[in-house]
C-alpha cells in the first residue's frame, strides 16, 4: 500500500493534519506532505474534503509462492549457540518436513565455523555462515542489515529466532524491512492445512492463547520464548551444506559502539539453564524471608526464582522473574513456595518436569499443575526440608 497527494486537488486547508493521529501530514508551501511516520491508517483519506489523499495497492514485487523453506536464526554468544537455537531447530525441522521443505540456519559471528556442523547435526540442512571479527558480539544495526540481506537472497517462507533480548530487537527491525509480519513471544507453532504458519503465544495478560497467520506477506515470522520447546537432539556426523557468505561493507556500518560487556552477576546460577529452581512468592511476606528460599537453593544447588509481585516490590531483580513477563523455565524440579499460582506465573514454569508446591490455602490454583502439592507454613515447612537435605548430605 502507499499514499498519495494529489497536488492540483489538495488546497492546504490542514484538515488532515488535524486528523492524522500520528502526526504525520504537514502542510509545506500550501500542499500536504506525508512524513515517514505514517502507517496508512487512513484517518486522512476520510477527512479530506476534497478527495486529494488515495490510498493504493503497490503490486508486491515478490509473491508468497516465490518463498520457500524453514530458516532459524543461530544466535550465538562467544562463538557458541545459544541453547534456544537447538529448540528452534528441532520445531524448524518438524515445520519443514510438515512443508517437504528444506531447514536452514543463519550463523553469524567471529570464529564460529566450526560450531556450524553441531547447527546440522541438530537438524540443519543448510547453514548460512557469515564468519567476521566485526560481527563477534551482537550489534543490532550491522546484524539487521546482514540477515535481512540474506532472507531477500534466499528468500525462506519462514525465519523464526528466539524471544531473547537479542531475537527481541532484532527480528522486529528485520521485519519493517523486510515489511512483513512478527508474532513475538510464541509458545507454539504449526502449520495450518493451507500450509500457513500457525503462531499461538499468549495474549490478554496470558488469559487466552491466540493463533496469529500471516497470510499474504513472507518470510512469516516469529519469535518463540526459551525453554517451551524440546531440544533437538544431536545426530553425530549428519551431512548438511555449510555456506560461507560474503558480507557488504555497507551493512557492517553501525551507530552504536560496544565497548565492553559486563556480565548479570546477581543469579550464581542462570534460572533458564537450572535443573532445581526454588522459587518464592508474596507468601514471604518480607524481602529478608528470601533467605528460607536461598538456604534451600543452596543445599539443592538450585537457582533462585520469584513470582512477580516480589520483584516489583524490590525484594529481588528482576532477573530472578518467572512467568509471562519474566523468565521461561523447565528445571527438572520446580519447587514453589507461597505462590499461588496465578496464570501469569504459570506461563512461565508450567512445563517445569515435576512441580512441588508449598501453600498453606489448600485451594490455591499451583496445587492444579504440581505434582507434590504441601499444604502447610512455608515457614515451619521450608526450613525442614533445607534441614533433612543437608543431614542426607
Ligand atoms: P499472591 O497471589 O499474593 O499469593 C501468595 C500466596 O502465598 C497465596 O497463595 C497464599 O496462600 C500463600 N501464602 C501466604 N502465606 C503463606 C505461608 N506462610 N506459607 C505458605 N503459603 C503462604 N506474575 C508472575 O509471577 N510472573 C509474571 O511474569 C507475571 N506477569 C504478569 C503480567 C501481567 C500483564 C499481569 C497483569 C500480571 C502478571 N503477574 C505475573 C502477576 C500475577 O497475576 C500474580 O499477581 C502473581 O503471580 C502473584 O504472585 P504470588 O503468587 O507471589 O502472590
Amino acid at each position: 500500500m502507499d499514499i498519495k497527494i494529489i497536488k492540483d486537488k489538495c488546497t492546504g486547508c490542514g484538515l488532515c493534519v488535524s486528523a492524522c493521529p500520528y502526526d504525520a501530514i504537514e502542510i509545506v508551501a500550501g500542499i500536504a506532505e506525508i512524513k515517514d511516520t505514517c502507517t496508512l491508517c487512513g484517518a486522512c483519506v476520510s477527512a479530506c474534503e476534497e478527495d486529494a489523499i488515495i490510498i493504493e495497492k503497490i503490486e508486491e514485487k515478490t509473491k508468497p509462492t516465490d518463498y520457500k523453506g524453514v530458516c532459524v536464526f543461530a544466535e550465538q554468544k562467544g562463538g557458541t549457540p545459544h541453547r534456544v537455537v537447538f529448540e528452534l531447530l528441532s520445531k524448524g525441522r518438524e515445520l519443514a518436513d510438515k512443508l517437504g521443505v528444506e531447514l536452514s540456519c543463519i550463523f553469524i559471528g567471529s570464529e564460529i565455523e566450526d560450531k556450524a556442523q553441531e547447527l546440522i547435526e541438530r537438524g540443519a540442512d543448510t547453514v548460512y555462515l557469515v564468519d567476521r571479527e566485526e560481527l563477534k558480539h551482537f550489534n543490532v544495526e550491522p546484524y539487521t542489515a546482514v540477515i535481512t540481506r540474506l532472507i531477500n537472497k534466499y528468500k525462506p517462507e519462514i525465519f523464526i529466532a528466539g524471544a531473547t533480548s537479542t531475537g527481541r530487537s532484532l527480528l522486529p527491525r528485520i521485519a519493517a524491512r523486510l515489511k512483513t509480519g512478527l508474532t513475538a513471544d510464541c509458545t507454539g507453532l504449526d502449520i495450518g492445512e493451507d500450509g500457513i504458519l500457525l503462531q499461538t503465544r499468549p495474549a490478554f495478560g496470558g488469559n487466552i492463547m491466540a493463533t496469529i497467520e500471516c497470510k499474504t506477506k513472507r518470510p512469516q515470522m516469529a519469535t518463540v520464548r526459551y525453554k517451551v520447546m524440546p531440544e533437538a537432539k544431536k545426530s553425530e556426523g549428519r551431512k548438511g551444506k555449510i555456506v560461507k557468505e560474503n558480507v557488504d561493507k555497507l551493512d557492517l556500518t553501525s551507530r552504536t559502539k560496544i565497548i565492553k560487556f559486563v556480565e548479570d552477576i546477581t543469579q550464581k546460577i542462570n534460572l533458564q539453564e537450572a535443573d532445581i529452581i526454588v522459587s518464592g512468592g508474596m507468601g514471604l511476606r518480607e524481602p529478608s524471608n528470601f533467605k528460607i528460599i536461598e538456604k534451600l537453593a543452596e543445599v539443592l544447588d538450585a537457582a533462585v526464582g520469584s513470582s512477580r509481585p516480589p520483584v516489583d516490590a524490590g525484594w529481588i531483580p528482576y532477573s530472578h522473574q518467572v512467568g509471562q513477563t519474566g523468565k521461561t523455565v523447565r528445571p527438572k524440579l520446580y519447587i514453589a513456595c507461597g505462590i499461588s499460582g496465578q496464570i501469569q506465573h504459570l506461563a512461565g514454569m508450567s512445563s517445569s518436569e515435576y512441580i512441588v508446591a508449598i501453600n498453606k490455602d489448600h485451594n490455591a490454583p499451583i496445587f492444579q499443575v504440581a505434582d507434590l502439592g504441601i499444604v502447610g507454613d512455608l515457614f515451619q515447612i521450608v526450613p525442614l526440608i533445607t534441614k533433612k537435605l543437608k543431614e542426607l548430605r
